[in-house]
């Protein structure tokens, strides 16, 4: 199968905001670099990195139910990638449901855009959902990447530049163009 390449999606569609402090690509920048920081496995760190890859790759679906861009990017990257990194990309919406749930420290502090996409995203998740995915494996994972999520809207935030994930995305996605790749 042919490769994908992230790297020219995020240099290339990576500039909107969608109504947050910062563009997608920082945005996918400082999720990986917090998920890094905190000592996560290259596939966590991978899932943080392409989460809201969907709002990327399909830039006029962007209007269709926030809910499905987890559900789209998972799609996206199955065939690339293990079974977890989609997974974890697929539940990060549902994971944000979840502490909406259960955590009102958390919901207090999404941003704006964060709250208006809850409504079309279902608003916090039921007690059958909630306790379906407290039993998943990966809950735990799921739970960490919505809150680096959350905190990777930082307007000066400087953090480590697309370059230097080319050789984790080499090794799901094929060749990169890392000719454009710069900070
Ligand atoms: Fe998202
Ligand atoms: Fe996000």
């Amino acid at each position: 199968m042919a490769g994908l390449d992230v790297t020219a999606l995020l240099l290339t569609r990576g500039d909107a905001h969608y109504g947050e402090a910062v563009t997608q690509r920082d945005h996918a920048l400082q999720c990986a670099a917090l998920a890094s920081r905190a000592g996560a496995d290259d596939e966590l760190v991978l899932a943080a990195l392409l989460h809201d890859l969907a709002h990327l790759a399909l830039p006029d679906g962007r209007d269709a139910p926030q809910r499905h861009h987890g559900h789209e990017g998972a799609t996206i990257v199955r065939p690339f990638v293990p079974a977890r990194v989609a997974w974890l990309i697929e539940h990060h919406v549902v994971a944000k449901r979840y502490l909406c749930a259960v955590d009102p420290s958390y919901a207090a502090r999404l941003s704006a855009a964060s709250v208006d996409s809850l409504r079309a995203q279902g608003g916090p998740l039921g007690k059958t959902e909630l306790t379906a995915l407290e039993a998943h494996p990966w809950f735990e994972d799921a739970l960490r990447l919505r809150r680096w999520d959350e905190e990777a809207k930082d307007r000066d935030a400087r953090v480590a530049p697309l370059a230097s994930w080319v050789l984790l995305l080499e090794q799901y996605f094929g060749p990169q163009t890392t000719s454009l790749t710069r900070p």
